[in-house]
């Protein structure tokens, strides 16, 4: 249904055992949140310019007591279908706020830490969403414009003016707003000029090999610029050589982020990242 009206699809077994192994998977995501399996980590966000953490972004993961870690891929489709990614979303933002005002205490700097958080499309299009953000950010003291909300661009071009909406209602609250998956969800370009957005996050299917491949390096520079223009900071996903991280910083690109430095690491891993005030050398 949706892929569109009048259509039809041959059900075969392969997909039988993938409804039943979601059907069972469902199952047990209904009791991970009361067995407490949830567990935020956290990618550290580079400021290029400086070579030290400026911020994380929070990645929710379920450890599972049978099948390991399950990536959010995995599961969130499946939480947003059933409606449980409502519950979950207050976890995250509420897990993530605590977190970073443990660490802006422990680790006061001139521009203290910020915390990226996904927003999921079922929670985008909640009419109470900047009043039930507002309240807990206040519930844990922190400066709006330290919470980075990340929407994927295709969610936000869904409905462009009710996005328009929602994302004015966050900015007047001071919140910070951030496009993800920058360059893969069609923006309309007269759109982005109209989104009250604070940043980009290029996606790393153009950071991917933008060393040795010319179109990508072209797609990069093209969007930093565009960012730029637009008065937005940018922000590179999925960093994952010295090279890259070198180029990115030679375009002006702000901060970056990706297995280069450190993976989404768990909360002491990361502490202990700012414990040792940890700088990276960012050159050719
Ligand atoms: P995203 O927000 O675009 O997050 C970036 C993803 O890229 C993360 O995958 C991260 O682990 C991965 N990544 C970062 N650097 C590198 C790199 O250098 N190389 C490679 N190969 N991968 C890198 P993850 O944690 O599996 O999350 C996947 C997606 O799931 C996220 O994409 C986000 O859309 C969603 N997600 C994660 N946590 C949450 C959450 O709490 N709420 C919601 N609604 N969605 C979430
Ligand atoms: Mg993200
Ligand atoms: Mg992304």
């Amino acid at each position: 249904k949706n892929l569109g009206r009048d259509r039809y699809a041959i059900f075969n077994e392969t997909m039988r055992t993938h409804s039943v192994s979601r059907f069972q998977l469902e199952m047990e995501l209904r009791h991970a949140g009361d067995n407490k399996q949830f567990r935020l980590y956290y990618q550290p966000i580079i400021e290029l310019a400086s070579g030290k953490i400026a911020g994380f972004e929070a990645l929710i993961r379920w450890l599972h007591p049978e099948r390991g870690t399950v990536p959010p891929n995995d599961f969130i489709s499946i939480a947003e279908d059933t409606g449980m990614i409502l519950p979950m979303g207050d976890w995250v933002l509420n897990e993530a706020c605590h977190q970073v005002r443990q660490w802006q205490q422990q680790f006061p700097q001139p521009h203290p830490i910020f915390i990226g958080v996904n927003l999921s499309s079922c929670q985008f299009v909640r009419q109470d969403l900047s009043t039930t953000i507002a309240a807990t950010i206040q519930r844990h003291q922190i400066d709006p414009s330290r919470l980075k909300l990340e929407l994927t661009e295709s969610v936000a071009m869904e409905d462009v003016d009710a996005a328009i909406q929602q994302l004015t209602r966050l900015q007047q609250k001071g919140l910070y707003i951030s496009l993800d998956d920058f360059g893969t969800g069609y923006s309309s370009l007269s759109y982005l000029h109209r989104l009250p957005i604070n940043s980009l996050k290029i996606d790393k299917s153009f950071v991917d090999r933008m060393e040795s491949i010319r179109e990508n390096a072209d797609i990069v520079e093209t969007i930093v610029s565009l960012g730029h223009r637009l008065k937005l900071d940018l922000i590179a996903e999925g960093v994952e050589t010295s090279t890259q991280a070198y180029l990115l910083k030679q375009l002006e690109c702000e901060y970056a982020q990706g297995y280069y430095f450190a993976k989404p690491l768990p909360r002491d891993q990361a502490t202990h990242l700012l414990v040792q005030n940890k700088r990276w050398r960012i050159d050719d």
